[in-house]
């Protein structure tokens, strides 16, 4: 008989919003039995290598307003206001409840918390500690979260799939990577904080395990996929890596120039050089620090007039950070010293560092309402594979690590509540459902003798994104990724093994996250399709204006028996209504009368 683990709320993933989310289940009911699954050793979750840091108004030239302006702004007015006034007012708190914790923030000489520029926010708000920020607030949160007794760790578990029982979401089936067996890890609450899905694209800042597992799982249950046409890229990543210079290091200072030694960001409408020095204007905050989509845009732009450098992976610009010095690198910058002598063979006190745009984040995910819940009773998400939208068409840097925090601790209040009323489930029906997956993935995976293996079709798939649905896209390349995505679902159903053990078989994983990036990709691209107009990260050439008329809404992508059916829901407007993004010298703030509430 399948055998059933069983607890109260069950947490999919170990990063900063599965931790946060744990943190405040405990904290809000000690008496709740807490499951937190997760397929790598938390501490090894992708929050781990955020380098630049996370936002929060803290001080006095700042207001929430210059918050929430600069993210709806950044997000071309696809993100919900009321959610965006939530996030910002709580986050603040959330940040200081981390120093408590004993994250350890860098300071001002004189002991208040430092902040750094971040682009797309038009003041300094990005809390830091040094370029290691997401390794010191997961480490922050792992040991504040290993002192909750409640909270039984499962380690190297990989989920797979969700339990349901009359219409409500009760857990998950997951695989013990050391010996391969196959349980359920029942609660009355699921809270999917999985992380994002970066490596449905070739080319991608994201770690090997950023597959879109819990996005899967959910579309697989029913649940809808907001927002999944818009991927952000990241202006600066290394070439042939993928690895990222966090935008912290412009933030510091650094400088964009192509093959000429020219700052070509002043072409594409973010500023001039001058606006720097100009006393006259309160905002200094152009130029490198842009949001991100504006400057992936640009670089592609410089590539088709020829003004790029060409090296062995493809083109790129340069990144210039000499003129800060030697001592201030070392202070601010150290890890980004330390990944261009390893990665680009390349120290930055002496040289530019090459750098091209680079797929980093995903703005879409588990549809959510402000609360991390779902349509799905009994299921919630957290952090990057969420969507509730505070990010809109695209996120500004420095958002995300705040957004697990406050919408973690959100989830796992609303999951602790939720428990208390939810009716118990008939435990056999859950049983055969393990049962039920386990004979899939038996048959599917372990005993298939012959077949195609993996590795081409995940290739196929991820070269297919980049071409199809990459910076620029248009109808017929946008279809043309999704035909090959759905011939890859084909070739899927035939894939083959060589490894048919149990213990630690990481084919069988790196088969099961193929096939949740499978699924992710073609809501990604049915979504594309659908939204014929640009916004923010989706850029279509054959629609290249916003259209507020008829897409000034959310997409929902359904997967159904015919396909991915979308569906388009209003956006939250609470008192900014749509205006032109304003980048440089006339940026928009709300005393230049971007606000008319
Ligand atoms: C290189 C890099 C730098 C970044 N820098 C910044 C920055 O400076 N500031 C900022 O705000 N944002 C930054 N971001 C974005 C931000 O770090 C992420 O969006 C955020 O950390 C995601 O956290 P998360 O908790 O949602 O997921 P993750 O940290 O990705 O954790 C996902 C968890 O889910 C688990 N999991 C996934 N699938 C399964 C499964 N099937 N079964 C069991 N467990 C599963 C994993 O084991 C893991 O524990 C950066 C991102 C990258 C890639």
């Amino acid at each position: 008989m399948a055998e059933l683990l069983k607890h109260d709320v069950v947490i999919v993933g170990g990063g900063a919003a599965g931790l946060r989310a744990a943190i405040a289940v405990a904290e809000r009911n000690p008496s709740l039995s807490v499951a937190v699954v997760s397929k790598i050793y938390p501490m090894r979750s992708h929050t781990v290598s955020a380098e630049g840091g996370a936002a929060a108004v803290i001080k006095g030239n700042d207001s929430r307003e210059h918050h929430i302006y600069d993210t709806i702004s950044g997000a071309d007015w696809l993100a919900d206001q009321n959610a965006v006034e939530l996030f910002v007012d709580e986050a603040p708190r959330e940040l200081t409840l981390l120093e408590h914790w004993g994250c350890p923030w860098s300071r001002e000489p004189d002991g208040s918390i430092a902040v750094r520029p971040f682009g797309g926010m038009k003041i300094e708000r990005t809390w830091f500690a040094a370029d290691k920020t997401g390794f010191h607030m997961l480490h922050t949160l792992y040991q504040t979260a290993l002192k909750y007794v409640p909270i039984t760790w499962y380690d190297e578990w990989f989920a797979t799939k969700l339990l349901l029982d009359k219409d409500r979401c009760y857990g998950v089936v997951a695989i013990e990577l050391r010996t391969g067996a196959i349980r359920g890890i029942v609660g009355k609450a699921v809270i999917l904080c999985t992380g994002g899905a970066g490596r449905v694209y070739p080319f991608t800042t994201n770690a090997i395990t950023k597959t879109g597992d819990g996005m899967a799982l959910a579309f697989r249950a029913g649940v809808p996929l907001k927002d999944m046409e818009f991927v952000q890229y990241h202006p600066t990543g290394l070439p042939g890596t993928g690895i990222l210079i966090t935008e912290a290091a412009r933030g510091e200072g650094g400088i964009l120039v192509n093959k000429d030694g020219y700052r070509y960001l002043q072409d594409y409408g973010l500023g001039k050089p001058l606006d720097v020095h100009d006393p006259r204007h309160p905002v200094k905050r152009t130029m490198e620090l842009g949001p991100r989509d504006k400057l992936s845009q640009a670089f592609v732009m410089e590539m088709r007039k020829g003004r790029t450098l060409k090296g062995p992976y493809g083109d790129y610009v340069l990144l210039d950070i000499r003129h800060l010095g030697e001592k201030k690198i070392d202070e601010k910058l150290p890890f980004v010293r330390e990944l261009a002598r390893n990665y680009a063979g390349i120290d930055p006190v002496y040289e530019p560092i090459p750098v091209r745009p680079v797929v980093h984040y995903m703005m879409g995910g588990v549809h959510t309402d402000v609360d991390g819940k779902t349509p799905l009773p009994g299921l919630y998400a957290a952090g990057e594979c969420a969507c509730v939208s505070i990010n809109g068409a695209n996120r500004l840097g420095s958002n995300s690590l705040t957004e697990c925090l406050v919408f973690g601790a959100r989830a796992g209040h609303h999951a602790a509540e939720y428990v208390g009323s939810a009716p118990d489930p008939d435990s056999s029906a859950l049983e055969q459902q393990v049962r039920d997956e386990a004979d899939r993935i038996r048959k599917q995976f372990l005993e298939r003798t012959e077949g195609e293996r993996l590795v081409s079709i995940r290739k196929d798939m991820q070269n297919a994104m980049e071409e199809g649905c990459g910076i620029y896209r248009t109808e017929q390349s946008v279809q043309a990724a999704l035909n090959k995505v759905e011939e890859c679902r084909e070739r899927f159903q035939r894939v083959v093994l060589d490894d048919h053990t149990n213990s630690f078989n990481t084919e069988l994983i790196a088969a099961l996250e193929l096939e949740c990036m499978l699924d992710v990709a073609r809501a990604l691209c049915q979504a594309a399709l659908e939204r014929r107009e640009s916004r923010g990260a989706h850029q279509r050439e054959d629609y290249p204006a916003r259209d507020d008329e008829k897409f000034l809404k959310h997409s929902l992508a359904y997967r159904t028996a015919d396909g991915v059916k979308i569906e388009w829901l209003d956006v939250v407007i609470t008192k900014w209504p749509p205006a032109e993004r304003k980048y440089g010298a006339d940026s928009g703030l709300p005393s230049e009368g971007g606000n008319k509430s």
